[in-house]
């Protein structure tokens, strides 16, 4: 017990992931993953790898600058091959770019509430967060256009409000801040719109996009980013050699490849939300229009969201309560399928009766 770890990583909490049910009963809809299939090429295509005939594959590291899959990636998005780096999951984009851009003297700066992983990479890192409530209707606070933060992450659409700012808003925010802008567009695929023509007048932003959410990936681990060339430049420099196994690349590349499997899955997911958004404000919930493929709910007066949240899970339905001062009388709810909504909607019914 002699030993001690970086005086940041002794005092610092890890994350907490959603709770991981397992069984064949389980409505698993905590995370905000896709309840959806994948696109069939994503099995072809690992069902080719997994041959003998590509034993080389297996042995040889998989390629440094993901090639197949940055090719099509640049052609759906109209953005250079350069302009765009990879991660194992989303997550690594953010860890990449805390890494290029923050330390002691060196602030990350973002609007709360929002995705509760920023504070933990910034701990890790060592460096100052600045921590802005948004405005009342989820607005960009006034005070994020005039911090000097080395690192500003805007999340659009944000967890875990669902809302949503326009490109043109955080345009103006890319211009008035002194570093890097990171737009985290996880769930940029059931938005009204995003920021990637902004890529055309800002060398400072970097884009962050998701293979978990809106190809039903989260299994595979792969996010990437679309930056200026600069810094995907200093990304390359930070991220790990060989930082995405084969098996990713290959089921990431096919899912992004078919986008029609994506365009119907994302449809049907944006119908059931309107379903389930329907259905919560009749049962006495107050939410906003979500942006997402996840609600967030205030619950009726007369319950509680550790209540409802515990009557759920005793019937095998997984939501997420956060149980912070802020998010306290509030239920974070994932879309899942048709039959899923449908016993949400029941037990829901059931519950407030
Ligand atoms: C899911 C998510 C990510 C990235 O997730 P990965 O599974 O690592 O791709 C990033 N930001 C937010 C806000 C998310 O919800």
């Amino acid at each position: 017990m002699s030993y001690n770890f970086r005086e940041n990583i002794e005092k610092m909490q890890g994350y907490v992931p959603g709770f991981q049910p397992t069984g064949p009963d389980v409505i698993k809809i905590n995370s905000n993953e896709n309840p959806c299939s994948p696109a069939p090429g994503v099995f072809q295509a690992l069902a080719n790898l997994a041959n003998p005939a590509n034993a080389g594959k297996f042995q040889k590291y998989p390629p440094v600058m993901w090639d197949d899959f940055r090719k099509v990636a640049s052609k759906l998005h109209d953005v250079p091959e350069e302009q765009i780096i990879c991660g194992n999951g989303g997550d690594e984009i953010l860890t990449m770019l805390v890494r290029c851009c923050c330390d002691e003297n060196r602030p990350m700066a973002y609007p709360v509430p929002t995705y509760t992983l920023y504070p933990i990479l910034a701990d890790i890192q060592n460096c100052p967060v600045i921590e802005i409530p948004f405005e009342e209707d989820f607005d960009i606070p006034k005070a994020l256009f005039e911090t000097d933060a080395a690192l500003t992450i805007l999340c659009n659409p944000n967890a875990p409000t669902g809302t949503f700012v326009t490109p043109t808003k955080i345009a103006e925010l890319a211009k008035a801040v002194k570093g890097v802008l990171l737009i985290d567009e996880a769930y940029a695929d059931f938005a009204p719109d995003n920021c990637l023509k902004l890529l055309q007048t800002c060398d400072n932003i970097a884009i962050l996009r998701s293979m978990s959410k809106g190809y039903s990936l989260a299994g595979m681990r792969f996010g990437y980013c679309l930056t200026s060339p600069r810094i995907a430049k200093a990304m390359t420099k930070v991220k790990d050699s060989y930082n995405i196994n084969i098996a990713a690349q290959v089921a990431a590349t096919a899912a992004l490849k078919d986008q029609k499997h994506f365009q119907a899955n994302r449809d049907l997911i944006i119908t059931q939300r309107a379903r389930v958004t329907n259905v919560l404000r009749e049962l006495g919930f107050k939410l906003s229009d979500s942006n997402t493929n996840f609600l967030l709910a205030t619950v009726p007066a007369a319950t509680t969201a550790a209540d409802i949240f515990e009557k759920l899970t005793e019937k095998n339905i997984y939501i997420r309560y956060f149980n912070t001062p802020e998010l306290a009388d509030k239920l974070r709810i994932s879309i899942g399928t048709d039959q899923q909504n449908t016993k949400l909607i029941e037990a829901l019914q059931e519950i407030l009766k």
